[in-house]
This record gives structure tokens, C-alpha cells and sequence, in this order.
């Protein structure tokens, strides 16, 4: 069949590029070899936080008596907590599907795993398409690293981590990325022992050290141990339980074992060779400003282009995408900023340069870091973990990044995301009124620790 766009994956990207563009006249085909929704819905974003949101529950129930508040027997019902999360997925897929359907004939769809067999032509169970473009968002699954002894031991992704019944009784997790630190925290309140080993120095090693430490500061007193700077040499089952010999010298053993150490693109068994799409050495899609690969009419969109892995990117790539395919000029997608946030209790979020980044790229800067329980909301419902940061530009005042470890950081850091993208100076957040008591004030208050602002 001839189409005017095939579709490749229906993420977070192809979904709305499919009902947008047959909105706009096209004739679509979106071909999807799981389920719609992608990683996000699926296995990703949404199951880890409805899951969170369980294990945040356990723990305000068990640390209540901070508040003056007594819980006795506080129990965790894994399954019913698997359920509520299966309940959750199963809505939004279906709601991602029915929106598709929605379009009619405008959007075929079909399941199956689809493969690029020449210029803009692909194969799927059995049968060739061709269409005027090709859009490739057959997004990332999580990496296997070559640890000797892994092949041989039952050891979890982030997919299967979600589908069991019962509690590990000792979960160890290979990596401390933000995926590694969600679950790791996740099963330690829901009941688990937890220990998370990574080989760089810090948890989120991408961070400034004293960001990282705020959060392992939480972790460790949560009681989860934390094996840092531990390269992985080996992995074995030993009497029923998997055993990790790392550099430290000791083997650490737990019932359960999760490796979390990155994500490899999905394009093992796409054709790209056939339809000369370039691959990097990673295997990522290379894609130039405006999401065109080395193969003219063919784009790719998402975490299968190597770019930040979020579903907000892969989203905006989508927008960007459709606006340039619609004849219109959007800004190169290397001009975004990305902001990211870890969902862990307390949150990690982040927007623009850390410091490290400025000083490795020579920026001068200002900057002032604050403790998170300085604020009044903060000390008032006991959240007081964490530590906030943020950097200016010393001529212009313009912010040039912010990260802030506390509660509700990720919505805490729109504030610099909003103010970022009006290229705004840091006085309009001096200058502003910030309702009193919040975590916001916390973020004036920040900002007023820069010595140009400080209030003597
Ligand atoms: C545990 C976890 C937690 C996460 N939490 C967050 C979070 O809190 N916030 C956030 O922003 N991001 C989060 N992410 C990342 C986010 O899920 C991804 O960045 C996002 O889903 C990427 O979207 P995408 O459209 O590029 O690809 P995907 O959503 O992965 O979609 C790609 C689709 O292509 C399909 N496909 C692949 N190959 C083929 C083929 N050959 N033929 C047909 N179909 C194919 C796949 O089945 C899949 O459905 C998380 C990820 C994980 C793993």
C-alpha cells in the first residue's frame, strides 16, 4: 500500500504525529509492535510513579509520628499495588489507542514488528508499505551491559520489576541513574532491603556533587546501601541468591537483582543499513537540527536519536517535527532547553547549566546555593531534605541553570523553565510577590541569596 507518512512506533512522538497529521490531510499508517503508548505509558514514566506514589504513602504512614501522628502496622500489599498500576496503564494505552482510532480511515493501523527494506519502503508481518515519509520513534530498551555471569542469573529489568507479586526480600540494583533511584527507594519503603551499586562516585553522577549527596544523605538514613565507586566484575547465583563481586573487594548478595544502567536504542532489527539511515557508534539515528536522517523523506523523533530520554522531549519533537513538516521554520531542536526531574522523595530536578557544566564550558557565572529546610513551608510539613542552586549570568542577570533537590522540585523548577525561555533576568523573580508559606518562596529566597540581591 502507498500512504503519504508511515509511522514507525507509536510513542510519544508517533501517536500525535499520527492524529495531527491525518488531521491535516494526510493518509497515515502507524505501525506500533507492542503496545501504544510506548515505553512511557507502558513501563516507564506512568507505572513508576503511580508506584511511587504507593511507597510515599508507606512512608508517610511509618514516619508519621514526626507530625505527632501514630501508625501502627504499616503492611504493603505488592499485588495491589502491581493492580492500581496495571489499572492506570491499561486506561491511558487504551485512551493513546482510541484517540488513533478516533481518526478513522485516515490513520491505519497495524501491530507488528516493522522493518525499513529500501527507500521509504518497509516490511511488516509479510507485507511491504511505501509512503512519502517515513517517521522512525521506535524509542530505547533498557541496555544490557557485558557483566561475565549475567546471561546466567534471572536478573530484572525495569518491565519485570513492576510485574512482581511478592517483595524481594534483598533487592540489589546495578546502577545509579534516576531509574536505579526511583526503584531503589520505591522497594526500601515498600519494604525491601536495597542496595544500589554504581561505579561512579555519586548516585546521578551528572549532578554537582553536593546535589547527589543531598539525595544519598536521604537514602542512606532511609537505610539503603549505597556501594559507590564499585566497579561490577561478576555476577552468580549462590545458594538460591544472586551473588555481585564488585572492586570493593566484598561480594554483596541479594534474592533480587535489577540492572539499570542505560538505555540502547531500538534499532537492532530496523533495516536502517537497507534504507541508509545512518546509525552513530551507539546505534542511535543520526538526525541533523530539523529530525532528518542521512535518508532523504525519512525523520526520527525520540529517544531512539540519542538526545535527553524524556517523554516531554520526545513530545516536543513531535511538535517541532509536524510545525517543519507543515512548511514552517521551527527553532533547531539543539536550541531547547530540556529540563529533567528524578522522582525520587525528595525530588531532583534541574534546568539549564549546573555548575560543573559552566565551568567546563568557561561561562562566567554567579552563583548561591541554599539549604531547602531554610524555607518556612518547608519546616512546617517536616520536608526539609534537600538543597536548591542556582546560576546567573553576572552581566546580563539572566539565569543560566537551577537545580533544586526538595519537595515538589519538579514542579518547583518551571519557575526557572518559564522565566529561562522569556530570557528574563533573575530581578523579575526578586521583584515579584511570592505567596507566603510555599516551597516557592524557597526559590525567591534563593535567588536572593546571589550577593547582588542579598538584602543586608
Ligand atoms: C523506568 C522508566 C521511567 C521513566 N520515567 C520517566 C519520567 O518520569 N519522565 C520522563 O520524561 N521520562 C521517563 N522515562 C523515559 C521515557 O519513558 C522515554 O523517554 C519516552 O517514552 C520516549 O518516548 P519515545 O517516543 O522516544 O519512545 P517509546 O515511548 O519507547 O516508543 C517507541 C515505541 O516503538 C515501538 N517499536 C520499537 N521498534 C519497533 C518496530 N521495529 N516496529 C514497530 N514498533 C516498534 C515500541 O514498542 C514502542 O512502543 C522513563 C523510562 C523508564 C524506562
Amino acid at each position: 500500500m502507498h500512504y503519504d507518512v508511515i509511522i514507525l512506533g507509536g510513542g510519544q512522538a508517533g501517536t500525535p504525529l499520527a492524529s495531527r497529521l491525518a488531521a491535516a490531510g494526510q493518509r497515515v499508517l502507524i505501525i506500533e509492535r507492542a503496545e501504544f503508548g510506548g515505553t512511557c505509558i507502558n513501563v516507564g514514566c506512568t507505572p513508576t510513579k503511580t508506584m511511587v506514589a504507593s511507597a510515599r504513602a508507606a512512608h508517610v504512614a511509618r514516619t508519621a509520628a514526626r507530625l505527632g501522628v501514630q501508625v501502627k502496622d504499616v503492611t504493603v500489599d505488592l499485588a495491589a499495588v502491581v493492580k492500581r498500576k496495571d489499572a492506570i496503564v491499561k486506561e491511558w494505552r487504551q485512551g493513546v489507542e482510541g484517540s488513533l482510532r478516533a481518526a478513522g480511515d485516515r490513520v491505519a493501523i497495524i501491530k507488528g514488528h516493522a522493518r525499513l527494506v529500501g527507500e521509504r519502503e518497509i516490511e511488516v508481518n509479510g507485507e511491504r508499505h511505501r509512503a512519502e515519509t517515513v517517521i522512525l520513534n521506535v524509542g530505547a530498551s533498557a541496555a544490557v551491559p557485558a557483566i561475565p555471569g549475567l546471561a546466567e542469573v534471572p536478573f530484572l529489568d525495569n518491565q519485570r520489576l513492576m510485574e512482581l507479586q511478592e517483595l524481594p526480600r534483598h533487592l540489589l540494583i546495578i546502577g545509579g541513574g534516576y531509574i536505579g533511584c526511583e526503584f531503589g527507594q520505591m522497594f526500601r519503603r515498600f519494604g525491601s532491603e536495597v542496595t544500589i551499586l554504581d561505579h561512579n562516585e555519586h548516585l546521578l553522577s551528572r549532578e554537582d556533587p553536593e546535589i547527589s549527596a543531598a539525595l544519598e544523605g536521604v537514602f542512606r538514613k532511609e537505610g539503603i546501601d549505597l556501594a559507590l565507586s564499585a566497579q561490577v566484575e561478576g555476577v552468580r547465583l549462590a545458594a538460591g541468591e544472586v551473588a555481585v563481586r564488585t572492586s570493593l573487594g566484598k561480594e554483596l548478595r541479594g534474592s533480587h537483582l535489577l540492572v539499570a544502567v542505560g538505555r540502547r536504542p531500538n534499532t537492532g532489527e530496523l533495516g536502517c543499513a537497507a534504507a541508509g539511515v545512518e546509525l552513530d557508534r551507539h546505534g542511535f539515528i543520526r538526525v541533523d537540527e530539523g529530525y532528518a536522517t542521512s535518508a532523504a523523506g525519512v525523520y526520527a523523533v525520540g529517544d531512539v536519536t540519542g538526545g535527553p530520554q524524556f517523554t516531554h522531549t520526545s513530545w516536543d519533537d513531535h511538535r517541532l517535527l509536524f510545525n517543519r513538516l507543515m512548511g514552517q521554520h521551527p527553532r533547531p531542536r539543539s536550541q531547547r532547553r530540556v529540563p529533567y526531574a528524578v522522582f525520587t522523595d525528595p525530588q531532583v530536578a534541574g534546568v539549564g547549566l549546573s555548575e560543573r557544566e559552566a565551568q567546563k564550558e568557561g561561562r562566567p557565572y554567579e552563583v548561591a546555593v541554599m539549604q531547602f529546610g531554610d524555607t518556612a513551608r518547608a519546616v512546617e510539613v517536616d520536608e526539609t531534605a534537600g538543597v536548591m542552586k542556582v546560576l546567573i549570568d553576572p552581566q546580563s542577570e539572566q539565569l543560566l541553570g537551577c537545580r533544586i533537590v526538595g519537595a515538589e522540585a519538579g514542579e518547583l523548577i518551571h519557575i526557572f523553565v518559564s522565566l529561562m525561555e522569556a530570557g528574563a533576568s533573575a530581578r523579575a523573580i526578586v521583584d515579584a510577590e511570592f505567596v507566603h508559606p510555599t516551597f516557592a518562596e524557597g526559590v525567591q529566597q534563593l535567588v536572593m541569596r546571589l550577593k547582588r540581591y542579598a538584602i543586608s
